[in-house]
């Protein structure tokens, strides 16, 4: 497999969004083929830097919209 390939398909397998046979053959280059395994590394922080920031930017006024908008139930638990 070539590493352009490899790179296309990293969001994908990022996202565990494709077939077996991708992923073994992902898997088996990132062993041997170091710059796509940095890139997959980096992409992988990545993700995990935007999956860790708590959603902001959000004005609590829309948010007591959002909550008044609801049919009357307990709001979710905050996180
Ligand atoms: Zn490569």
């Amino acid at each position: 497999m070539h590493c352009r390939k490899v790179l296309e398909l990293l969001p994908k397998f990022i996202e565990n969004d494709f077939s077996e046979e991708e992923r073994a053959a992902v898997e088996a280059h990132l062993k041997e083929c170091e710059e796509c395994r940095l890139e997959f590394e980096a992409m992988g922080r990545l993700v995990d830097t935007l999956e860790s920031i708590p959603p902001i930017g959000v004005p609590s006024s829309f948010k007591e919209a959002v909550m008044r908008a609801l049919p009357a139930k307990k709001p979710p638990g905050e996180k």
